[in-house]
């Protein structure tokens, strides 16, 4: 996902790239996973130049397999990462005076040179999108805590006389 700065016409560009599955796994490594690509990693770039400042916007898009963070289920969903990101030429620090950095900048990355490369962008950006821990639904009502029954197929004895600690505080709570 690299572009020559003079090959970024002032009316923009467009590109679409196509990631294999295991585009992120350098950038995943040694964390915990509970998830997996199943499909390319489609990305779509929109690039525009305003002088030195260059516009990005970028859409990407991906099937994901996921472990149910509660019920442990496999099930699959789609992800679409949007973002719009400003580049601009890194702030040389040859220059006389200082560099005042606004609140603008923190959307704001840099460049160096006469090329930008836009991978660990856009993989940032689609790690980003990523939830920490992904539900197979709202209501999943996760495995029995004592049998380890999935909740959502099927009905164990357990729960006869089990309050849950926590539903027993609000129960509290709320009729005091
Ligand atoms: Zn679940
Ligand atoms: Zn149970």
């Amino acid at each position: 996902m690299q572009f020559r700065l003079e090959d970024i016409p002032q009316e923009g560009r467009e590109a679409t790239f196509s990631q294999g599955e295991n585009w992120l796994d350098e950038r995943l490594q040694g964390e915990e996973r509970t998830f997996r690509f199943i499909s390319p990693i489609t990305v779509h770039l929109s690039l525009s130049k305003l002088g030195n400042t260059i516009l990005v916007k970028s859409r990407a898009e991906a099937k994901v397999e996921w472990s149910c963070a509660r019920c442990l289920e496999i099930f699959s969903l789609g992800l679409t990462s949007e973002y719009s990101t400003i580049l601009k030429p890194k702030p040389g620090f040859s220059l006389q005076g200082e560099v005042v950095f606004t609140r603008e900048d923190v959307e704001t990355e840099f460049y160096e040179g006469e090329e930008i490369d836009l991978t660990s962008l856009v993989q940032d950006q689609v790690l980003l999108a990523l939830p920490q821990k992904a539900l197979c639904r709202e209501e999943c009502r996760g495995l029995c805590p004592r049998c380890g029954k999935n909740l959502n197929r099927e009905v164990c004895e357990c729960a006869v006389g089990f309050v849950d600690p926590r539903l027993e505080i609000l129960r509290k709570g709320k009729f005091k």
